[in-house]
């Protein structure tokens, strides 16, 4: 089963407008210049997104958001709903980052109902599910992304509008990349319950991205694995050269 590989960016709360921009632009020309297999993206701050977006149409690199509400509009301060991301350019959304779930309480059941809104505004979602060190050391690794993936999957999900990104919380941010062992059992896992879920078919489509601490020296052999389908990626998303050479290794 041949998937595209994904390689995304979540810039989470860094950079200011011009070094977003430059930043965007940057990919954005090294990817007008050399098509890559792989299809790319960039998640950045609310605030930024209409912004890149426009800085970076018709160059083939795609824009997200890091999260949404699962509502379209109303009383909701502060939030930014799903529409509202796809009006300003965005294609994909990312939901349920283990940041959001550990700084705002965020649960599988939350993260459903925004990817459901989100699929319904007509982005696609990537919902983000890992384990953290202790439950790992719990021997709780599988049962955790097993449970957290058939909670925050969306009503309606497919592999056209869903994405999974399998991202060990020990992982992110850290330097301590999962082996490649770790990475593929955890993926085969998630694919199995995947086709458990909807089907041996639509499961073998769905693109499964490992996130964490995913570097230029260490992406290839991640890439490499046999379902690992892209990358989710935080700190080396931020220099244009390391994110294009993770993108080059996919
Ligand atoms: C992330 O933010 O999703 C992430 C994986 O961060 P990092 O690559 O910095 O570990």
């Amino acid at each position: 089963m041949s998937r595209r590989p994904l390689i995304a960016g979540n810039w989470k709360m860094n950079g200011l407008k011009a070094d977003g921009l430059a930043l965007a632009k940057g990919v954005a020309e090294k990817l007008k210049a050399d098509k890559l297999a792989c299809e790319m993206l960039v998640c950045p701050p609310f605030l930024l997104v209409a912004a890149v977006a426009e800085a970076v149409a018709g160059s083939g690199l795609a824009v997200g958001g890091q999260d949404c509400h699962a509502k379209v509009s109303g009383a909701h301060t502060g939030d930014t709903s799903p529409v509202m991301l796809k009006d300003a350019g965005a294609s994909y959304v990312i939901l349920g980052h283990s940041e959001r779930r550990t700084d705002h309480g965020e649960t599988d059941a939350g993260v459903k109902a925004k990817a459901e809104a989100a699929l319904a505004a007509g982005l696609s979602a990537i919902v983000c599910i890992g384990e953290t060190l202790a439950q790992r050391d719990a021997g709780q690794t599988l049962d955790v992304n097993k449970s957290q993936l058939r909670g925050s999957w969306p009503e309606g999900g497919n592999a056209a509008n869903t994405v999974i990104a399998y991202e060990p919380v020990w992982a992110i941010g850290t330097g301590r990349v999962a082996t490649p062992e770790q990475a593929q059992e955890v993926h085969a896992a998630i694919r199995a319950e995947l086709a458990a879920m909807i089907g041996a078919e639509e499961a073998a489509k769905v693109r499964i991205l490992y996130g964490g601490s995913m570097k230029p020296d260490n992406a290839a052999q991640l890439l490499a694995l046999a379902d690992v389908d892209g990358g989710l990626i935080g700190g080396a998303a931020l220099k244009a050269d390391d994110f294009w050479a993770i993108a080059k290794a996919a």
